[in-house]
């Protein structure tokens, strides 16, 4: 992949994500890795549907700048995905419809209930909020950067990495188809889980597909899904909100004593 070709492909990208109104205005932006560890990326401040090849632009792996101009705002977590990452050289971030109204609603995608989702793209959590445009936005990736390659940022939007610009876009392109089905199928009473069995099955498939490293699913259903053996479980269970709520518990235990005394 030659520099122009990469300009161009961010160009393409762009375009599309700006007129499947995945971005409005300057939202969102898009960066690649070179073989030099060096980054070519979206510039601040443009509409991603009116990029040009000479707009983009270059900063090394701590974020140095290479080139002229003035790299997005969000540059420190594309930074961040690329440093844990070895394997990832493309990063997607937009604000799409539906995927943003479940982030924006606090809701993850993590449910083990679509057969493309489970063999593709794992587990689709979100990730805390962090304020956009610095590193707490960033940080906020660090309990699933490992685990999965699509992320919901709480209160924001999307990120989606990939081993080159189109599959980083075709993931976006797939959480948020993925929304919404999710959304319809709740206003069509809510979708159904498969089945542990079934999920199993799926991810023996997982392997033909080269995607043996992705957290299957969802650690919250317990019946129905994997449950524990989730790859996400430990990273999903906060022993901080546990301690949190002992007070409040052991106050509502000692009054249930108190009552029934
Ligand atoms: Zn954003």
């Amino acid at each position: 992949m030659t520099d122009e070709h990469i300009r161009l492909q961010l160009v393409d990208i762009g375009r599309r994500l700006y007129d499947k109104a995945m971005v409005a205005a300057n939202d969102g932006n898009l960066s690649y890795r070179m073989a030099d560890d060096c980054i070519i990326t979206t510039p601040s401040g443009v509409c991603k549907g009116f990029l040009l090849p000479e707009q983009m632009v270059v900063v090394d792996i701590d974020g140095a700048i290479r080139s002229n101009g003035k790299p997005s705002t969000e540059l420190p977590m594309h930074l961040f995905l690329y440093r844990h990452r070895p394997d990832v050289r493309a990063v997607v971030h937009a604000h799409p419809l539906y995927s943003t109204g479940f982030a924006t609603a606090g809701l993850s995608l993590e449910k083990c209930v679509s057969a493309e989702i489970i063999t593709t793209l794992g587990s689709i959590p979100l990730a805390r909020y962090g304020t956009p445009s610095t590193p707490e936005l960033a940080e906020s990736l660090r309990p699933h950067v490992h685990t999965c390659d699509a992320f919901l940022l709480a209160n924001h939007g999307v990120v989606t990495v990939g081993k080159d610009l189109d599959d980083a876009y075709f993931k976006l392109e797939r959480v948020e188809h993925y929304a919404h089905i999710i959304f319809v199928a709740r206003q069509l009473g809510g979708e159904k889980s498969l089945a542990r069995s079934a999920v199993a099955k799926l991810l023996d498939l997982r392997g033909a597909y080269g995607q043996t490293g992705l957290n299957p699913g969802c650690a919250s259903c317990e019946e129905d899904c994997i449950g524990a053996s989730c790859l996400n479980y430990d990273s999903k269970y906060d022993p901080a909100s546990e301690d949190r709520l002992r007070p409040l518990v052991q106050r509502i235990a000692a009054r249930v004593r108190d009552a029934a005394t």
